[in-house]
This record gives C-alpha cells, sequence and structure tokens, in this order.
C-alpha cells in the first residue's frame, strides 16, 4: 500500500469520526493491552469532542490492565442500547474477533476497521490498516492528533500500555523508531514508565504463577530443538485457581529457550475446544499456520481456536509447524 492510499485511508477514517456523534469502540475476544488501550485513548478522545463513545467488551478485563484510567468505562455488550453512526474496531483483524458483540454491528450506520495487522480482513466500510505499526495503538496516536485532541494523561497511559504490550516493552522486531517517538510523546504527557511496567508485568496473581508453574512442568521440545510447546489442560486452571486470561504470555517461555524458532502453547478452555498461541523468533511466519486453522495475527505472533481434542489439536498444529520449519521428520 502506496503512502497516498494509507493518507487517503486515514481521511475517510477521520471524516467519520468527525461526522459522527455517537460510537460504539469494540474490544476483541480475550482483550490484551493493544485492544483495550487503543480503543480506550480512540474513546476517550471522542468524548473530549464532545462526542458520546461507548466502550464494548464481550470478555472479562485483564486483572493487570485494570490500573488504567477510565478502564471502568468499558459496558458489557448485553447491556448496550441504541443505535451508533459508527462502530470503531481497534485490533481487529476480523469480525469473529469480537465474538458476541457482533450483535451490535446492525445497530451501526458505518463499520471503521482500524488495525496493524497485515492479515485484516478488511471488512470495514472504512478500513485503515498499517501493518507497519507496532500496535494499533500507534494508528489511534495518529488519529487522535490528527482529531486535535492533546494527550492527557489517561489517554497517554492507554496508549503506552498498547505500546508496551504489543511490543514486549520496545523488545520486539515490530518496534521502530516511530514506537519510540510516541512512547517520549506519551511520556511527557505523563506517563511514569517503572509505574506502568509494575502495574502490568510485575503484580502477578499466585494463580498466574502457579499456572506457569504448571506450564514449564509441561514443556516439551523437539529433538532438533527448533520447536517448544506446552499444554494447560483444564485441570492445571483449577488446580491453580487460575482464570483463562492468567495464561497471557505463558508462551513466551518456550520461544525464549534457546534454538528454538517457533513457540506454541495449547490451552483447552472447554472440552474439544483449544486455544493455541504461536510465536517464532526471526525466520517462520506463524501467521500462515495460524490462518490454516481459521486464526491470525502478525508473523512473529498469531493465534487461533481449535475444536478438537486436546491431543488432536496439538498434533494437527504440531505436524504444520515441522513442515514450517522445513525439517519435515527431523523435526519430530
Ligand atoms: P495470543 O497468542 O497472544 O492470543 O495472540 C497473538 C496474536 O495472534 C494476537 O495479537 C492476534 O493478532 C492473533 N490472534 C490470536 N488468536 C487469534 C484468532 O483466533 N484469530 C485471529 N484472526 N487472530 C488471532
Ligand atoms: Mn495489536
Amino acid at each position: 500500500m502506496t503512502s497516498e492510499q494509507q493518507a487517503s485511508e486515514r481521511a475517510a477514517a477521520l471524516d467519520c469520526l468527525r461526522r459522527g456523534q455517537r460510537f460504539a469502540l469494540m474490544l476483541h475476544v480475550r482483550p490484551d493491552g493493544d485492544s483495550i488501550g487503543s480503543s480506550l485513548a480512540l474513546g476517550l478522545a471522542l468524548r473530549r469532542l464532545g462526542k458520546t463513545a461507548v466502550l464494548v467488551r464481550a470478555d472479562d478485563l485483564p486483572a493487570n490492565l485494570l490500573f488504567l484510567p477510565g478502564i471502568e468505562e468499558f459496558v458489557h455488550y448485553s447491556e448496550v442500547g441504541g443505535e451508533f453512526d459508527a462502530a470503531v474496531f481497534l485490533d481487529c483483524g476480523d469480525l469473529d474477533r469480537i465474538g458476541p458483540a457482533k450483535i451490535l454491528v446492525e445497530r451501526a450506520r458505518r463499520l471503521v476497521n482500524i488495525d496493524h495487522h497485515p492479515s485484516n480482513q478488511r471488512f470495514g466500510d472504512v478500513n485503515v490498516i498499517e501493518p507497519r505499526a507496532a500496535a494499533a495503538g500507534e494508528v489511534a496516536h495518529a488519529l487522535i492528533r490528527e482529531l486535535g485532541v492533546s494527550l492527557d494523561f489517561p489517554i497517554a497511559c492507554a496508549l503506552y500500555v498498547a505500546l508496551i504490550t504489543d511490543t514486549g516493552s520496545f523488545r520486539y522486531e515490530n518496534t521502530s523508531a516511530a514506537t519510540h517517538e510516541i512512547a517520549a510523546e506519551l511520556l511527557r504527557a505523563g506517563v511514569k514508565p517503572a509505574e506502568v511496567a509494575r502495574a502490568v508485568w510485575e503484580d502477578r496473581s499466585l494463580s498466574s504463577l502457579r499456572l506457569l508453574q504448571a506450564a514449564l512442568a509441561a514443556l516439551e521440545v523437539s529433538g532438533d530443538g527448533r520447536l517448544a510447546w506446552t499444554t494447560l489442560t483444564r485441570e492445571d486452571f483449577q488446580r491453580a485457581g487460575a482464570h483463562s486470561l492468567e495464561s497471557e504470555g505463558i508462551v513466551n517461555y518456550p520461544r525464549t529457550l534457546r534454538g528454538v524458532e517457533i513457540a506454541a502453547l495449547f490451552l483447552e478452555e472447554a472440552p474439544g475446544e483449544v486455544k493455541v498461541s504461536l510465536r517464532s523468533n526471526r525466520r517462520v511466519d506463524v501467521s500462515l499456520i495460524a490462518s490454516h486453522f481459521g486464526g491470525g495475527g502478525h508473523a512473529r505472533a498469531a493465534g487461533c481456536t481449535i475444536r478438537a481434542p486436546l491431543a488432536e489439536a496439538r498434533e494437527l498444529v504440531l505436524a504444520r509447524a515441522r513442515e514450517a520449519l522445513g525439517g519435515g521428520r527431523a523435526a519430530g
């Protein structure tokens, strides 16, 4: 996509945001820091312009993000009434990502799709898709600037959380000079990086550490060391007393093992329903593996949900992963 096309997409979105009066901002299921941060920031910015912005969730919010100012504004989709000039989607590669909240789509005159997933399905009437952005929060930041809203503390915190969660605190290869420039601006608006980092990464529940313990106990590595995975069953969650969202970040442990190219986490969400998280380090585009099973994501972080018994789902994905590594049986 050329920069002119990108500019005209942004202009169409801004036009829609400026003209509309009542908006719904839609979180995706199992919302992460980017979904929450970018939606909260844009929602608060629209309110600053005197508009109504309803912040809509379909799932529980992760406990480590409840410190964000304004987070209490999110309402469950089942409690949302009325019609909307536009439903705004941030960080949603496809429309199914919003889960049951999809029923609100019929009450929106327009769909505004703002994202950074290269695999985005362009399901909106307006689509602002910027794959080079490290987070949807980067795109939201640009739009907020162009709307003429200055960065107040709650907006800056929300954008900062979007940046650090999608870049692993500026460690992943999506991190750019622009990411750091935006972060600098957010710090000038009052964000305290150590405080945010502590709240997001270092204020863990005992149940989440117990879950990590179970995941590390179940760690497996292929013979050639290039593929590492772990599994969390329903029982693991029950024993740890953990919420399903507390598995966030666990897939990074197998990823950090020296020599590993692909890491996977298999999470038994319900009997016969397996959520798969995929990560790669340098070479393999794991979004292709996830897409094969109806999911999607980025080259280095992707996911999908497979309806099959745990062991079967795991074998299906591992077979694809071995193929992607190009090692055939050697990887097994
Ligand atoms: P995670 O493994 O942390 O759940 O997700 C990593 C990334 O993969 C997310 O940021 C998102 O881009 C993508 N992703 C995860 N699950 C799904 C899914 O079910 N469908 C699609 N389209 N993308 C997903
Ligand atoms: Mn994102």
